[in-house]
């Protein structure tokens, strides 16, 4: 394939600017990354300061109602409670050895900037977090604890005020930073060599669940399930068991509400092609090929591209992308409180939602593993007031 596409999807379509940084990632993807001496000190991160590995959780009360076994890999016990500090950490830890000091990043929901400030203080380097003014004020309890972790937020006022704008800002600022910054992009998606660097980082959920899925049950899972935002969780999840033909992969999507034409956050189910944030993938995007705005219950799939390499599965057809809804996602995210004693991020409850939304579509007595990519506390006002709780 040629470098920086999966298929058609992908590539890197940004100003002149961004092209030397971007290039010395690259380099540093190459050159660094595979050494023994930062694998070691990468693996010493996600073992003693993340909380790696993570298990994977046999569920029997849902898997005896559902008539197939439900199994969780359970990234939602990682220190900051989702699989966000994978991908921070190895992007810090490269930077450091890149020489640079800070870090910037965006965020939405304010995961990947709580991901970011942890991983930055951790390394003992700067970091500005840009985030959308109305994402400030929406996710007020993650804005404290960035600040709280030493991270200076930077409110964005232009456009959506959103996600897609924060990404904007920290891809401007960047061209004035690089010398002594990195761009810790939060998900598998934006221009090469991104995708491939992310995915990189978020790999290890698979490898883990691959070999735990054999030593618990002396064979691979029959599918493998997880929710799509900007994609990091999933192709993380993925590309160990993209080989295995005979496990069959799920990716799930954001379908909001439900009724015609609600917003959403399905790029792959509903968009079409096209550029934004400096690659070529499925967007939301109206008939003149203006971003629509997307939205989602769950503020970390709510973003309306994907990343390429899961718009290449979707149209060579390795991976089938489903869609999720609103109350599908509430549904799971009480049967797992009530059931398994596990509260579940609602970006995950769209994985097991659509489980359980589907499950007359899985053999009797197959094995199934869906991502747990984060724990719910965080989501608790939002469930309670859309359960009339
Ligand atoms: C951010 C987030 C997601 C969505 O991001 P991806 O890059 O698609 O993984 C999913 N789950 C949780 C818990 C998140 O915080």
């Amino acid at each position: 394939m040629k470098k920086g596409y999966f298929g058609e999807f992908g590539g890197c379509f940004v100003p002149e600017l961004l092209v030397p940084p971007l290039m010395e990632v690259e380099k540093a993807m190459k050159e660094i990354m595979p050494t023994e001496a930062f694998q070691a000190e990468l693996n010493d991160l996600l073992v003693n300061f993340a909380g790696r590995s993570t298990p994977i959780t046999f569920c029997p009360t849902l898997s005896k109602k559902l008539g197939f076994d439900l199994w969780l890999k359970r990234e939602d016990l990682l220190h900051t409670g989702a699989h966000k500090i994978n991908n921070t950490l190895g992007q810090a830890l490269l930077a450091k050895h890149m020489g640079k000091t800070a870090l910037i990043a965006e965020t939405g929901a304010g995961q990947h900037g709580v991901a970011t400030a942890a991983a930055a203080a951790r390394l003992g380097m700067e970091c500005t977090i840009y985030m959308g003014a109305e994402d400030v004020e929406r996710q007020s309890s993650n804005v404290r604890r960035m600040r709280l972790l030493g991270a200076r937020v930077k409110p964005i006022e232009n456009g959506s005020q959103t996600l897609k704008d924060a990404i904007n800002a920290a891809l401007r600022a960047w061209i004035s930073s690089q010398a002594t910054t990195h761009y810790c992009f939060g998900t598998a998606a934006g221009p090469y060599p991104f995708p491939d660097l992310v995915r990189e980082f978020q790999s290890v959920i698979g490898r883990e669940a691959r070999a735990q899925m054999l030593e618990r049950t002396g064979a691979l899972p029959d599918y493998v399930v997880a929710a799509v935002g900007g994609g990091s969780n999933a192709i993380g999840m993925f590309h160990a068991f993209v080989p295995d033909e005979s496990v069959r992969i799920i990716g799930v999507e954001a379908g909001g509400t439900g009724e015609p034409g609600c917003l959403n956050s399905a790029a792959i189910n509903l968009g079409v092609p096209g550029v934004l944030h400096g690659e070529y993938t499925m967007l939301l995007q109206d008939a003149d090929g203006q971003i629509e705005p997307s939205s989602s219950i769950s503020a970390g799939l709510d973003y309306p591209g994907v990343g390429p390499e899961h718009a290449y599965y979707a149209k060579s057809g390795r991976v089938k992308y489903g869609i999720a809804y609103d109350n599908e996602a509430l549904a799971a995210f009480q049967a797992l409180c009530r059931d398994e004693g596990i509260l579940p991020a609602l970006e995950s409850s769209h994985a097991l939602g659509y489980v359980l939304a589907h499950a007359d579509e899985f053999e009797k007595g197959s094995r199934v593993i869906v991502n747990l990519s984060g724990r719910g506390d965080k989501d608790m006002d939002i469930i309670e007031k859309a359960l009339g709780l």
